[in-house]
């Protein structure tokens, strides 16, 4: 490991590996830390989607739409699954109808593509769906990778420019001199640097604590099941439509439906180059950064959602579960940039369920760190409005 570096970047999941290919382009030296291996926290629990579907015109479609730009564009180098699946939002019942045809007018207007589907282009283009489900709506621009290989890729790229990417490092204290960083103290030893970048995910707050900074982070506990390789089961990405204040049980079973309220669980669906299927999505309000384990009674209610809404998943073998964080900022906004209160202390964090979808805003940070007019204003994701 160096012992210093122009920028300290800390965390090896998607916004860590991605902030540390910019940055090293622009000339720096970046020494990245993780305490684990690469990808091992969030990032390698993803559904693997950049599902259009759910972006509406503003802030959040141009951080989509240049995510997309970058992932196309790096997969011509490097491959990391990136497949223009396009995603198909389905509509289960007749009511929600006037609200898709609302919701597209604004979506088209900004630039998102879509195309309606009646229930019988349904039952003779998707022959594994539930034949009730009214219509659909099919995204085009959506995508889908593998967030394992991309971190992968952005790493190896780095290290070929020169990063220093230490692994199986833990961050253990950041030193401070005249309200400036000094050093970084690993348990591999200490980095002089007097840029540090958080990119921690769900443990971002640790690291804020080191120095007194708190960083505001609401953890959100996502589960996915992973079925065993299928044929091609039409459109490979498929949502369900669902309001966020509906509540229904597919069982109906009283403790069930307990259940279901405390946890938002939603049909989704997302299959894999090799014919895996990860299904989704269920997610769990938590302040427990200890438990990355999965639950009977969630996986339960996953399977019982999808196989509604897909039958044929109950003749499936399910081969693996797991766990991941969906770390957001108190504003549902990324948290980005320079600390008002210490020098040097950079803030990347907060993605919560669009790490791969906001991945450009590693660009976006770094374009603000050289003094570089980027493709949006970082000002409204600044860091600084949030600390008090
Ligand atoms: C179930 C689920 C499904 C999801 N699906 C999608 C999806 O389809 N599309 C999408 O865009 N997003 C999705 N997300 C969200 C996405 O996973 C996150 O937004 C993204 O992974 C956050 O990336 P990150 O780099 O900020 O954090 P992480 O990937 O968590 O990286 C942070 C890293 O910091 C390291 N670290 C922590 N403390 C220290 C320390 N003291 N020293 C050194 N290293 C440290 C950790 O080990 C970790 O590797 C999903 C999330 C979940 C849970």
């Amino acid at each position: 490991m160096r012992n210093s570096a122009d920028y300290v970047v800390i965390g090896a999941g998607i916004i860590g590996c991605a902030i540390t290919y910019y940055l090293i382009r622009e000339g720096f030296t970046v020494c990245l830390l993780e305490r684990a291996g690469f990808c091992a926290g969030s990032s390698s629990s993803t559904h693997t989607q950049v599902a259009i579907h759910n972006r509406f015109p503003g802030w959040d479609l141009v951080l989509s739409f240049k995510s997309i730009e970058i992932l196309k564009n790096l997969s011509c180098i490097y491959d990391f699954e990136y497949e223009a699946t396009g995603s198909l939002l389905l509509i289960e019942s007749p009511n929600k109808l006037k609200w898709i045809e609302k919701t597209r007018k604004e979506q088209i207007s900004a630039g998102i593509k879509s195309y309606f589907l009646t229930r019988g282009d349904l039952n003779r283009e998707e022959p594994y769906l539930n034949r009730s489900i009214n219509s659909a709506v099919f995204y085009p621009q959506s995508i889908r990778i593998n967030s394992m290989l991309l971190c992968h890729a952005l790493i190896t790229d780095a290290r070929r420019s020169g990063a220093d990417v230490n692994l199986y490092t833990n961050v253990l204290d950041i030193v401070i001199k005249k309200q400036e960083i000094e050093k970084v103290k690993t348990s591999n030893g200490d980095v002089y640097t007097h840029n540090v970048i958080n990119s921690a995910g769900a443990w971002s707050g640790n690291i804020g604590r080191m120095l007194g900074i708190n960083i505001p982070i609401d953890l959100n506990k996502g589960q996915v099941v992973i079925t065993e390789k299928l044929p091609e089961l039409g459109i490979k990405m498929k949502s369900e439509l669902q309001f966020k204040d509906e509540k229904r049980s597919s069982s109906g079973v009283n403790n069930k439906i307990k259940f279901w309220e405390k946890k938002d669980v939603r049909f989704t669906v997302s299959q894999t180059l090799h014919g895996n299927c990860l299904i989704g999505r269920i997610g769990e309000n938590t302040n427990n950064l200890l438990d990355r384990s999965t639950s009977f009674l969630a996986i339960q209610e996953i399977i019982s959602r999808a196989v509604m809404f897909m039958p044929i998943l109950k003749d499936v073998k399910f081969i693996r579960t797991f766990a991941g964080f969906r770390p957001y900022s108190i504003d549902r906004k990324p948290l980005l940039g320079t600390s008002n209160k210490i020098k040097g202390f950079v803030v990347a964090t907060g993605h919560g369920d669009r790490g791969i979808g906001w991945i450009s805003t590693s660009k976006l940070l770094v374009d603000y760190l050289v003094g570089r007019k980027s493709f949006i204003s970082i000002n409204p994701f600044l860091f600084n409005r949030i600390e008090i």
